[in-house]
């Protein structure tokens, strides 16, 4: 079985070409993420600061890792979907994405070619329960290290 027909282009590419590939020298906290069940690390680097009006946003994101495909993919994913985005912004996103993964919610759009948004393109890993934690790892490695920059 082909990753590429199974999964889609856009998460054939977004493996092949990472976004926000690497690490950040002076960023504000690094968080490590692991899934066990499949072996996928990622390591991702956060440089907070604060908008004009005082709000904390997460001003640049990178991030590395080993992983599966599709967890590399959601890496990628994420990655453009969150930087410069506030505290608030990306608490939502986090939390919409893992209701998407995990809710009751059955709508599969796979392969989302023309969805216009690339994240659309993970929902269809829900059709692989097992591989749930892969599409997740990056983000609710993001969670925890928002959080342990806020406990600061
Ligand atoms: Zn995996």
């Amino acid at each position: 079985m082909n990753y590429r027909d199974v999964f889609g282009e856009i998460l054939a590419d977004h493996h092949e070409s990472p976004r926000n590939w690497g690490v950040l020298p002076d960023c504000t906290r690094v968080e490590q993420g692991y899934n066990p069940l499949c072996g996928d690390k990622v390591s991702i680097c956060l440089l907070l600061d604060r908008d004009s009006s005082g709000s904390e946003r997460l001003a640049r994101c990178t991030y590395e890792g080993e992983g599966c495909s599709i967890c590399m993919a959601s890496a990628s994913i994420m990655s453009e979907m969150i930087q410069g985005k506030s505290i608030q912004e990306l608490q939502g996103l986090i939390e919409a994405f893992r209701e998407k993964m995990q809710g009751s919610d059955e709508v599969f759009l796979l392969p989302a070619e023309d969805s216009g948004e690339d994240i659309t393109a993970l929902y269809g890993v829900k059709r692989f329960p097992v591989r749930i934690k892969c599409a997740l790892l990056p983000w609710t490695t993001l969670k925890k290290g928002l959080e342990a920059a806020h406990a600061k």
